[in-house]
């Protein structure tokens, strides 16, 4: 842990990651549906272990293969959940609790979920409906990732004694461009997307950020963020396929070091349940207005360039990454750029109908994985100054009882 170049530089670092913290990708089976099984709708997909994916029977005309009819497609990734697996696995083994760790520990993280209607993004990561309308069991086993998360967070925080932490909480959608606010569903105006010069980063302004002290302060902003968000969708069909939704909890800490000099942090988690990834190619499709088009996935196009471009090393070094082009990737580009930690879960159907996107989604994914960046804690410049100045003090003092 080292407070070197914590002056001066733009970049004040006080810590590093490793390359191989920066993204982890793991994909997420769901079971056959009754709709899937009533069709005799078989699952294509299978398990060798090891991360490892087959899709069996790829057609030439989907799979790119040599004309020599249908192939088995092999994928590999840090971890794969079959349908079998639970919602408390996918907590423990997709490498969410390190994601938790590194945020209190002042990273700025990330994790996702991408694939077709209908995958189990928001099952993955909410569970659910049911669970938001009242007195939901905490026990219920089908609370997703971001109840378990808060509880995990909370667990932790309070082994940390010595730290004192402050938690806050938001919960926006970004559907057509449009930035939502859903804990403020009575303001109709959508917010704006500006540069802050001090945290170097996108912001939402105006947007309504909750203090939380208790977990269940979260829960709340989790509970209310959900039925607003299910409220809206009855108002327009198709709504949540084609909408973003970001939960950010941010994690301030300080702490008193050894020679008394306090250090400030600043972490935080993206929740992030994205528009069905089917959508980038509807975007194109007939009996939309211009702008409409225009922006119906402007967002996950552009989140799909941006994993491109970070994950060719050729391009990274050469080309910009073009973050600034749409609202979620401003949002997210804190951390899927060098600074930041992301956890990827790509979320696909076994069934044979779906076999086209099962594999956008497989290679999407494979894409991301091969992205390397170092992630690194930021402190706002004007921290680092009275950090410095603590320590000079602490310094200053430590010299006077030794007078
Ligand atoms: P998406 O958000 O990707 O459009 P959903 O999460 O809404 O998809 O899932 C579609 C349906 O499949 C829902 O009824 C959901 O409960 C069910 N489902 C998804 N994943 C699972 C799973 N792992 N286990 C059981 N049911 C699931
Ligand atoms: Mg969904």
């Amino acid at each position: 842990f080292s407070l070197g170049s914590s002056t001066g530089s733009l970049n004040n670092t006080v810590a590093e990651g490793n390359a191989d913290d920066s993204i982890n990708v793991v994909v997420r089976v769901r079971p056959l549906n009754a709709k899937e099984i009533q069709n005799n709708d078989p699952s294509i997909i299978s398990f060798p272990g090891n991360g490892q994916i087959l899709v069996e029977g790829v057609s030439d005309r989907i799979g790119g293969t040599d004309g020599n009819g249908p192939k088995t497609k092999q994928f590999a990734y840090n971890i794969v959940f079959e349908p079998g697996a639970t919602q408390s696995d996918v907590l423990m083994y997709s490498g969410m609790t390190k994601l938790i760790q590194m945020a209190v520990e002042g990273f700025s993280t990330t994790a996702f979920c991408y694939g077709q209607t209908g995958s189990g993004k928001t099952h993955t990561l909410t569970g659910p409906p049911k669970l938001f309308e009242k007195n939901p069991d905490p026990s219920d086993p089908e609370h997703g990732l971001v109840f378990r998360s808060f509880m995990y967070l909370f667990q932790l925080l309070k082994d940390k004694r010595d730290v004192h932490f402050v938690l806050k909480a938001s919960f926006l959608e970004i559907y057509n461009e449009k930035v939502i606010d859903l804990l403020n569903p009575g303001l109709r105006k959508p917010l704006a997307v500006r540069w802050s010069k001090k945290s170097r980063s996108f912001f939402v302004e105006n947007l309504f950020t909750v203090d939380c002290e208790e977990l269940d302060d979260l829960l709340a902003v989790l509970e209310e963020g959900m039925r607003n968000r299910a409220m809206g969708a009855h108002m327009m069909n198709e709504h949540s396929s084609r909408s973003h939704t970001i939960l950010t909890v941010h994690i301030t800490s300080e702490q008193q070091m050894e020679n008394g000099v306090f250090i400030t942090k600043q972490g935080k988690i993206n929740f992030v349940d994205l528009a069905g990834s089917e959508m980038t190619k509807k975007t194109h499709s007939e009996g939309k207005t211009l702008e409409e088009a225009n922006n119906i996935n402007k967002s996950l196009m552009v989140l799909g360039y941006c994993i491109a471009k970070l994950s060719d090393p050729k391009k990274k070094e050469k080309e910009h990454i073009p973050y600034r082009d749409s609202k979620l990737t401003k949002l997210l580009a804190d951390s899927l750029a060098g600074n930041g930690v992301t956890l990827m879960i790509a979320c696909i159907s076994p069934a044979k109908s779906n076999v086209t996107e099962t594999l956008n989604t497989l290679r999407y994914a494979a894409r991301a994985k091969r992205i390397k960046s170092k992630p690194i804690v930021v402190m706002d410049p004007r921290e680092a100054l009275i950090v410095t100045l603590k320590r000079e003090v602490a310094a200053l003092q430590t010299e006077n009882e030794h007078l």
